[in-house]
């Protein structure tokens, strides 16, 4: 078995204009400053485990633009790995325009991408020989399936992460999937829970991963484990909130990070709200 962490999602370019308040609708109004960044969840989780002292390997769809070129430079100079990718010629990167409000610390976030997904063929190519664990952002659900099933009948070593952020058509399909199901409060609260304890209750009936977690913005994070075992850990609050943008990222590093250390469940998740409270202390990711 390998040493090296596996990220399979989607890397993009954040434009991030920060602002001094949330504008109003058909209001015109100047940032305080402008910065692009390599943004997608699975990429940043990766930057961090990187700088966590992973080896880690980016699996993704890059585009052939000027922007890819922006996203492949960070990740490479992160150290993270990207001769998995897949090129996609004449394509047009993904763009996040996100808006970080000062005031309160929020981003809101809004996507474009016309990019092709990652497939189940693209995965078949990579040597799985040097992996011992692979994280998936819950994406391209049909492909994703296959490559969990391909996953839990022929590689029963390698340790599996699956991120749903997102309502999408399918997606509960990968409940019963891996070793670690990390639940966004985005996804719990489109799906009609209003706190982490309760949707990791309906999921675990259908999962058969070792833990569940939900993070909850400042509210901290809960988890599960296949026992019935509940935890929780607080929020890690900064003095200033300064950008939350990527936290949830961050945290799930924080989570792979501990399992990977074989710490209890309970150190694991303080230690990951102590890593996402950190980040939002600061723009950006490198803080570490
Ligand atoms: P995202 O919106 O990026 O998915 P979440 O809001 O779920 O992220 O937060 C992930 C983790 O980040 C939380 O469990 C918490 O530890 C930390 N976090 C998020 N927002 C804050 C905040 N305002 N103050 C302190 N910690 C925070």
């Amino acid at each position: 078995m390998g040493n090296s962490i596996l990220g399979v999602g989607i890397a993009t370019v954040d434009v991030v204009h920060t602002l001094a308040d949330y504008p109003r609708e058909d209001e015109e109004i100047r940032s305080l400053s402008q910065q692009r960044c390599r943004g997608g969840n699975v990429a940043n989780t990766l930057a961090i485990l990187s700088a966590l002292g992973h080896s880690v390997y980016f699996a993704g769809t890059v585009a052939d633009d000027h922007h890819g070129e922006f996203i492949l430079h960070d990740l490479n100079h992160r150290n993270i790995n990207t001769r998995f990718s897949q090129y996609i010629k004449n394509s047009i990167s993904p763009v996040s325009q996100v808006l970080l409000n000062t005031k309160t610390g929020s981003r809101t976030i809004i996507h474009s991408r016309d990019l092709p997904e990652f497939t189940y063929d693209d995965f078949c190519n990579i040597n799985l020989d040097l992996f011992k664990w692979v994280h998936f952002e819950g994406r391209a659900i049909n492909e994703l399936e296959k490559i969990l099933l391909f996953l839990e009948q022929e590689h029963t070593h390698i340790k599996v992460s699956i991120e749903i952020e997102k309502p999408r058509k399918g997606i509960e399909k990968l409940w019963r999937f891996g070793n670690i199901l990390f639940i966004s409060k985005n996804y719990a609260t489109q799906c009609g829970y209003d706190n982490a304890a309760a949707i990791l209750n309906k999921i675990q009936t259908q999962s058969n991963a070792d833990a569940i977690v939900c993070a909850w913005g400042d509210k901290g994070a809960t988890m599960l484990d296949s026992e019935g075992g509940e935890y929780y850990a607080p929020a890690n609050h900064p003095q200033k909130v300064v950008d939350t943008l990527g936290a949830g990222d961050v945290f799930n590093a924080g989570v792979i990070h501990g399992c990977l250390k074989g710490e209890p469940y309970q150190q694991l998740l303080d230690g990951a709200c102590f890593l996402a409270g950190k980040k939002c202390s600061i723009s950006g990711l490198d803080f570490l």
